[in-house]
């Protein structure tokens, strides 16, 4: 289609110059047989003058046409072109080559100004994603900061009960776990978005991996009292940097515990198809509303605040950069009120 596009455009151009030079042509021969018909001989001289000053009109006459045509159809784009790209190299990235322009039938500019655009677009897009991540990751940092503050200010209080200073340090130490949480995700995510990380792939067993994994939260579940559903045939083995899933595993299994109450139940299922092993991780927590489940794969999306004490948002943003990267897929279906369950597949050997 371009092709065509660009051959059209090709041919009418030559077209156009053609039929001005036979025009041009034509008309000089013309007057000049026109004036030979009505002299002699002695006036030739002076005919050849007239003729040659016809010709010289009509040349001035059409480069003039031809310049104020090029001031509409070349240099008009161009300068509209470079201010654009002056905006956008001085940072303002809403700069955009004008509609009109990019309709404009013929103008080869049409493309480079849709181009531009798009480029704009895309920078303005980063710039949003770089603001926003700031103003996320000050925010993120200056909550256990000011917890520290106040209760290591609260500490230094003469003649503190026992129980207050271990309640006070106790405070500090967990706002300490919660920065440095923080901050290796933030770390993690950056290498994987910078594709700093180059995962080590190697076959091992996934199933083995799931239940260590599922394992390490033993002491949540009893302290909740959750019932544990797990349904993990042995022996399924896959091709993955498996350093990187324990990462997925560990945050779905974190979340699943933290979002389900007293008495609930946390499933972990291991099955295969023909191309995919398939990882469910399902609860019977709060489950989330379909507003909130289009935005948790979001860098620092946080559906309920009142859960934001205990996570920073980032969780699954890198679940999701682990499976892009190990190219499987993840999804999750939730009921709000009743539990959810998120599925991963992961290609097998
Ligand atoms: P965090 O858990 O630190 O808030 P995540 O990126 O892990 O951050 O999760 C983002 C959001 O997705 C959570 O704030 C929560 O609203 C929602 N979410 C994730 N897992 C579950 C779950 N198992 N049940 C209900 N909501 C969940």
């Amino acid at each position: 289609m371009k092709l065509l596009k660009c051959l059209g455009s090709y041919i009418i151009t030559f077209l156009a110059y053609f039929l001005l030079c036979a025009f041009v042509i034509t008309v000089s021969f013309l007057l000049f047989f026109w004036n030979f018909g009505e002299i002699d001989e002695a006036r030739l001289h002076f005919t050849a003058i007239v003729t040659f000053c016809n010709v010289l009109f009509i040349t001035l006459l059409f480069t003039v046409g031809d310049i104020i045509r090029r001031r509409f159809t070349v240099d008009r784009p161009v300068k509209e072109i470079q201010e654009v790209l002056d905006r956008l190299t001085n940072g303002d990235y809403s700069a955009r080559v004008s509609e009109s322009f990019i309709a404009g039938k013929y103008s080869k500019f049409g493309d480079i100004a849709e181009s531009i655009n798009d480029l704009a677009a895309e920078l303005s897009g980063v710039e949003t994603l770089r603001a926003d991540f700031i103003s996320n990751v000050s925010h993120e940092l200056k909550t256990p900061l000011a917890v520290m503050q106040n209760y290591g200010t609260m500490l230094q209080q003469p003649g503190l009960p026992e129980e207050k200073r271990m309640e006070y340090a106790k405070s500090v130490s967990d706002a300490c776990r919660r920065l440095a949480h923080l901050i290796t995700n933030i770390l993690k995510l950056n290498k994987l978005e910078n594709q700093q990380i180059f995962p080590t792939v190697a076959e091992y067993d996934l199933s083995e991996q799931v239940v260590e994994c599922l394992l390490q939260f033993e002491n949540t579940w009893e302290k909740k009292n959750i019932d544990i559903e797990t349904d993990i045939p042995d022996g399924v083995r896959i091709r993955a940097d498996a350093e990187l899933l324990t990462l997925v595993w560990n945050n779905l299994l974190s979340n699943a515990f933290k979002f389900t109450g007293e008495g609930g139940t946390v499933g972990v299922y291991l099955s295969t198809d023909e191309k995919y092993a398939i990882v469910k991780v399902s609860d019977t927590g709060c489950g989330m509303k379909p507003e909130v489940g289009a935005h948790i794969f979001d860098k620092f999306y946080q559906g309920d605040t009142s859960h934001a004490t205990q996570g920073n948002g980032l969780g699954l943003a890198l679940v999701k950069r682990v499976v892009g990267i190990m190219q499987g897929e993840i999804g999750v279906e939730s009921v709000y009120g009743q539990g959810s369950t998120f599925t991963v597949k992961i290609r097998r050997c």
